[in-house]
């Protein structure tokens, strides 16, 4: 016999013929065990804790009715008897979720153990439905929720789900119909064809097929994504339909791009960087020795691109690196290539200049001046104007065999040269300029070495009154140097301003000078309006803690601020005006006070004049010169005078070599005299005489 599962049932009936009859209607069925019970409430009671498979109940029992156990259907399949074909008590039993419904005779009683194997077939059957629907419930709950496109199509390539994520990727609305939408339609012609030609045959192959494919939306978006075509089979192994699953990855492949992007440029200027730049120089090299076309190497830095970043902070600095990319990229061809190196160092290479070496070297020379010029116009960062200057080196790119980073140390040397020569030039890279180099960094560390060892001298010029009474001195550097002896400053002052040595050896100037002066007073050689001047370089100047040195050697040395002169040029202020008066502001509330230097020789002096915090000007040794002579240099002179007057500054007149310069001056009405006609710049014991042996007032000689 077959095997046959097993069933409890619960018989509910007061009737014990009923009863009797069932018993053994039920008597063969080995697998069927009959519990009964007469009552409702006891049934209830059975039925909580025996947990019957299946229940028989009379309608009419002696505490109810037996249609009360059915429960609305959630607990076991109950077959209902009644004793008469009462129509509405079977309506109502099947309504409240009966399984079966008998009217009680013989025939019906015997016939309950095929019914029972029937209604539990059928409620196994049933039950098997429901948790079927409800996993389908679930995978589909699951499909909607990914952020996947998931499709099923049929063998004709018609959509037959698509689920929500799928729905949005296209643009197809979520109570639209999908039964005529095709995914065929849904991609370019070109890649249509490649799941038709290579994605369904290879699918139907291997079972699945893996592909970048970009989908257009209904509404015209390109979505690129990485799709899944995957064929189903039945039970035969035919190919019964399709499903697709396709990622977005747009985002994705822009991340890619973008770290791809980094390497081979620079963020802040989009510029390509140092990577990319040797990709397309050493193209570049290849194309010279190809086409015989020269090239060349530009090699840019900004002068004193530093200070900006110190004056203004990196966020301005960063503003000017932009804003000078965008200028170089204006001013070339689209076959050139510009990059930055990093910091303020730019890369041109300047592509199929010409056959002929001379044109294709002046060309370079033009371009190079082009872009100078470019750099140097005004700039304003920030409501501030900036001076940006740039010093270029070029190196050309011929036949020769000289690799890509050959090429960029020759138009490095070459633009180290323009900074050398005074910046904001243009020089071509030449053999000898190698040595150059060399050169300049041994000197760069001899003066270290002079630091050390206390090799710099400070001397002192005297400035006298019209009276020709001292009323100051100039303190100016010198290197006693253990083989070359006296080195005057001309000669290695670039070297400590380029190499930033200039911080620190300008600290020296000023503690020196103030001790001396300190000296001095102690000695009681100078009157208390002595002026003691000390010349202030731009790069110290703008040294972040040049306020708080001085104020510290205040602090340690008790020269009185009023008798501080500083004397800037306006190559301290050109960069950054305001930041330089903020800057003089500082200290001239601490006592000290400012002195314009070789006034005159820069280009717009008189502008700048007007707001800046000075007392007093230093009129250019150029302009004393040839004074009595050069009627230019009179009016210079003359107007400068005139407005100093307006303005209410001392002016010092320097170089004067003769009485007759001296005499010229005075009758103009400069106040302040210094030169080598009073003195030359002293040892500070020659000064400590000199100020000791000064002539009395009135003393001038005069002019035969
Ligand atoms: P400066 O500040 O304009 O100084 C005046 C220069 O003219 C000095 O040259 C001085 O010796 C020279 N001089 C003065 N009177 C005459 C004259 O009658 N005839 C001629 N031919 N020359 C005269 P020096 O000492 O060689 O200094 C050159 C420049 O070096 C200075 O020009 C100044 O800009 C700079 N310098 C000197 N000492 C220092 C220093 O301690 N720190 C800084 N940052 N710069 C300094
Ligand atoms: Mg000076
Ligand atoms: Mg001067």
């Amino acid at each position: 016999m077959r095997n046959q599962p097993e069933y409890n049932i619960l018989l509910v009936e007061d009737d014990a013929n009923h009863v009797a009859l069932i018993n053994r209607v039920f008597k063969d069925e080995s697998h069927c065990h009959l519990m009964v019970t007469e009552t409702l409430e006891q049934a209830k009671y059975l039925i909580g804790l025996s947990r019957p498979d299946l229940i028989i109940a009379d309608v009419k029992l002696s505490d109810g009715q037996g249609v009360e156990l059915l429960n609305s259907g959630s607990g076991p399949p109950t077959i209902v008897m009644a004793d008469d074909s009462d129509e509405s008590v079977a309506a109502r039993a099947i309504k409240s979720g009966a399984a079966e419904f008998i009217v009680k005779s013989r025939e019906t009683m015997a016939s309950l153990p095929r019914m029972v194997s029937r209604v539990m077939r059928e409620w196994h059957l049933a039950i098997e439905q429901k948790l079927a629907h409800e996993r389908q419930q679930r995978l589909t709950a699951i499909l909607e929720a990914t952020p996947d496109l998931i499709c099923i199509a049929n063998l004709d390539g018609f959509v037959t789900y698509i689920n929500h994520a799928g729905r949005n990727l296209l643009g197809i609305g979520k109570n639209e119909n999908i039964n005529r939408v095709r995914l065929a339609d849904f991609h370019s012609v070109a890649d249509g064809q490649k799941i038709l030609s290579e994605g369904i045959p290879c699918a139907i192959h291997e079972g699945t097929w893996t592909e970048e494919i970009t989908f257009v939306s209904l509404n015209g978006e390109k979505i690129l994504t990485s799709l899944v075509l995957i064929s189903h089979r039945n039970i035969h192994g035919e190919t019964e339909f399709f499903s697709t699953i396709a990622r977005d990855i747009r985002h994705l492949r822009a991340a890619e791009e973008r770290v791809e992007y980094l390497a081979y440029y620079d963020t802040l200027t989009g510029l390509p960087n140092r990577n990319e730049l040797t990709k397309r120089l050493e193209m570049e090299v290849a194309r010279v020795k190809r086409t015989r076309l020269f090239g060349a190497l530009l090699f840019i830095d900004l002068d004193n691109f530093k200070n900006i970043n110190d004056s203004l902070g990196h966020p301005a600095g960063d503003l000017v690196l932009q804003e000078m990319a965008q200028r170089l990229q204006t001013h070339l061809r689209v076959d050139d290539t510009v990059a930055r190196l990093g910091g303020d160092e730019f890369i041109v290479i300047l592509s199929g200049l010409s056959l002929d070496g001379r044109e294709a070297t002046s060309l370079a020379r033009d371009i190079a001046n082009k872009i100078r010029s470019a750099i140097s116009m005004e700039c304003s960062i920030r409501d501030t104007e900036l001076y940006v200057t740039a010093s270029i080196g070029i190196a050309m790119i011929s036949q020769d065999h000289v690799s890509g980073q050959d090429l960029q140390r020759y138009a490095d040397t070459a633009m180290y040269q323009a900074k050398r020569e005074g910046r904001n030039r243009v020089e071509f890279f030449s053999e000898s300029m190698g040595c150059d180099v060399t050169r300049q960094l041994e000197l760069e560390n001899q003066l270290h070495r002079a630091l050390k060892e206390d090799q710099f001298r400070l001397y002192y010029q005297p400035q006298v009154n019209a009276e020709m009474e001292v009323i100051g001195a100039e303190a100016l550097i010198r290197w006693e140097h253990p083989e070359l002896g006296i080195v005057p400053p001309a000669e290695f002052l670039d070297v400590l301003e380029s190499s930033g040595q200039i911080v620190a050896v300008g600290n020296w100037v000023i503690e020196t000078a103030l001790k001396q002066m300190m000296q001095w007073i102690d000695n009681g050689l100078v009157h208390k309006d002595f002026m003691i001047c000390i010349n202030i370089s731009p790069r110290q100047f703008r040294d972040p803690q040049f306020t708080q040195n001085i104020e510290s050697l205040l602090g340690r040395i008790n020269v009185p601020s009023e008798n501080i002169i500083m004397e800037i040029t306006e190559h301290n202020i050109i960069h950054n005006i305001n930041h330089a008066i903020l800057r003089m502001e500082e200290l001239i509330g601490r006592g000290i006070s400012f002195s314009l230097d070789d006034f005159g020789t820069g280009y717009s002096s008189l502008t700048h004049l007007k707001s800046l915090p000075v007392d007093n000007i230093k009129i250019d040794r150029s302009f004393v010169e040839d004074i009595c002579t050069n009627s230019g240099d009179q009016a210079v002179v003359a107007s400068i005078l005139t407005l100093s007057r307006h303005l209410d500054l001392d002016v010092v007149a320097e170089g004067i070599e003769n009485l007759e310069q001296f005499h010229f001056l005075r009758k103009y009405g400069c106040n302040i005299y210094q030169g080598y006609y009073f003195s030359k710049p002293l040892s500070p014991e020659n000064m400590s005489v000199y100020m000791d042996a000064k002539k009395p007032a009135g003393d001038i000689p005069l002019l035969n």
